[in-house]
Formats: C-alpha cells, sequence, structure tokens
C-alpha cells in the first residue's frame, strides 16, 4: 500500500512544502527510518494512534502500513492538509486529520477501542511543552499506554536523567520519573532530517506508571522548580520562596537540609512536595 503512495519528496514539491523553522519543520523522508519508529511504538494491530506534527506523511504512512488501526494527525500547518488527505484516501477509514495546534489538543479525547499510542517526530520548539502538558494532567493512569517520541538528543537524556546524570538531572526528568518508564531507544543522525537540524535526535519510550507514588502535582511542581531554579544552592536555601519553612519541610522528607537539588532523587522530591503540601 505505502509504495503505491507518491515519493515523499514529490509530495513536499507539488504542495508546497517548503520546511518552515517557525514550525519546527524538520522532515523525514527515509522509510527504513519511518518504519524503525513504527515499530517502536508497536505492534500497532488494533491500536489508534495519535501523531503530533504529521507533515507531508511520512510517519503517517509508516504507522499505517504498519497496521494501525486508526490514526489521528494533528497538523498546525494548514499547507499540509491535502498532502494527508491523500493519503487518507490510500487508507480509507482509517486517518483522521485534526488541522490545529497541539497545544490545544486532549489526547485522551481519541475515541478507541484497542490501545492508544501516541507516536511522532515532534515540533523541538515545542517538544517539552507537549510532554509536560500530558504527563501534568490531573487524572492517571491516562488514556494512552505508551509515548514513541523524537525529541533532541539533549532533551532525550533530561528525560531519562537520574541524580547519577547530574548535568541533566531536572524538573523534566522528576516528572517523567514521577509518572512513567522512560527509556531512550536510539539516535538519529541529523542527516536524516530536511533539512537537517545542528543536533543529533533520540527517539524516547514513556510509559505510563500505573500507581505512581502518591504525590500532590501543584506541589510537586513548586517544588522542583524553587529547587531546579536554584540547583547550585542547598536546598534549605533554595526552598525559601515557598512559604513554609525550609527546614521543617527537609526533615519531614528525610532529606538533609545541605543536599542540592541535583542529589535527591523522584521519591525524595514526592516526600518534599508532600511536606509542602501537608504544611498548608
Ligand atoms: N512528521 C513529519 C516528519 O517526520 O517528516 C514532520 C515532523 S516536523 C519535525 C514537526 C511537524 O509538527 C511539522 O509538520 C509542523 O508543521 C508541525 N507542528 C509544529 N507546531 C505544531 C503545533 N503547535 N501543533 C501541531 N503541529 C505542529
Amino acid at each position: 500500500m505505502i509504495e503505491a503512495l507518491p515519493p515523499l519528496r514529490d509530495v513536499v514539491a507539488r504542495h508546497g512544502l517548503a520546511p518552515k523553522k517557525s514550525l519546527g519543520q524538520n522532515f523525514l523522508f527515509d522509510l527504513n527510518l519511518t518504519g524503525r519508529i513504527a515499530r517502536a511504538a508497536g505492534p500497532l494491530a488494533g491500536a489508534t494512534v495519535i501523531e503530533i506534527g504529521p507533515g507531508p506523511g511520512g510517519l503517517t504512512r509508516a504507522l499505517l502500513s504498519e497496521g494501525a488501526a486508526r490514526v489521528v494527525a494533528v497538523e498546525r500547518d494548514e499547507r499540509c492538509i491535502a498532502a494527508l488527505e491523500e493519503i487518507a484516501a490510500h487508507y480509507p477509514g482509517r486517518l483522521e486529520i485534526v488541522a490545529g495546534d497541539a497545544l490545544a489538543f486532549d489526547p485522551n479525547a481519541p475515541a478507541h477501542e484497542g490501545p492508544l499510542r501516541i507516536c511522532a517526530n515532534l515540533p523541538y520548539n515545542i517538544s517539552t511543552a507537549l510532554l509536560t502538558r500530558w504527563l501534568e494532567t490531573p487524572g492517571w493512569p491516562p488514556q494512552w499506554d505508551r509515548l514513541t517520541l523524537m525529541f533532541q538528543r539533549e532533551v532525550a537524556e533530561r528525560i531519562v536523567a537520574t541524580p547519577a546524570n547530574r548535568a541533566a538531572y531536572g524538573r523534566l526528568s522528576v516528572l517523567c520519573g514521577w509518572r512513567t518508564q522512560a527509556r531512550i531507544l536510539f539516535d538519529v543522525s541529523p542527516a536524516a532530517f530536511t533539512p537537517p537540524p545542528k543536533v543529533v535526535s533520540s527517539v524516547v519510550e514513556l510509559v505510563p506508571r500505573a500507581a505512581p507514588l502518591p504525590c500532590d502535582l501543584a506541589a510537586l511542581t513548586r517544588v522542583t522548580q524553587a529547587a531546579f531554579g536554584q540547583r547550585r544552592k542547598m536546598l534549605r536555601q533554595s526552598l525559601k520562596g515557598l512559604g513554609a519553612d525550609p527546614l521543617a519541610l527537609l526533615d519531614a522528607a528525610s532529606i538533609a537540609p545541605t543536599a542540592r537539588a541535583e542529589e535527591i532523587d523522584v521519591g525524595g522530591f514526592v516526600r518534599l512536595a508532600n511536606a509542602l503540601a501537608a504544611s498548608r
């Protein structure tokens, strides 16, 4: 089926899809690579896949060809919609195109009978904003059972970091580690994209934890913001703006007042957040 569609470079030329930097457009034309990403999100039989930023549709084709029952593709660039409609015509009833902003799209909303997944070569300018939004949802576990996403390598390293990787460990690591199990699957060289970005990319898998440590989300956000906002300082200093006595919070969380943010694991931040929530 995928072979019956015109080559992606022809699609881009015919629809005038010159990549726009402002939309984070770095397209993938290599069918081996798009197939590999789609298989990493699989097995897809019976699955509904949300794809963010399908662009000309390289990964969209791979997801459908790998057997996704349905792909819901959210694209902001109106120039791409006609190209995507051609793919929809090849896979009747299996591709739903949503023209709009992914930041306003609720990934828990699509109706689905089998598993619901998110798979995307994300626009880098909003990749962490999207991931944070999906993970900060009040209800947990979410409807989706896996994220398979392309990020800049540096962001991927922050997602999977623990206190053992101090330079990369930060707020995003704590949020991801609290609610998901995250791992880097493979790297993708800049040469695989058109145009090539300046940096190496990585495909990351995040699987939601069924039962994350019980924690007040708003308090966790405040605590990690304060702690990593001044990451070189000791926590007894960096937690001062929280409206609670930092020494009492640290004592309640069994954390040394001289510790720094980058030394505290997810469990420690959860204890601190719960201590803050209880102090109010
Ligand atoms: N999936 C295509 C591929 O792999 O060749 C394109 C990936 S490109 C890195 C990112 C895509 O996200 C572009 O098509 C861009 O137009 C789209 N995009 C950028 N910002 C968006 C937003 N806020 N909502 C939805 N799509 C967006």
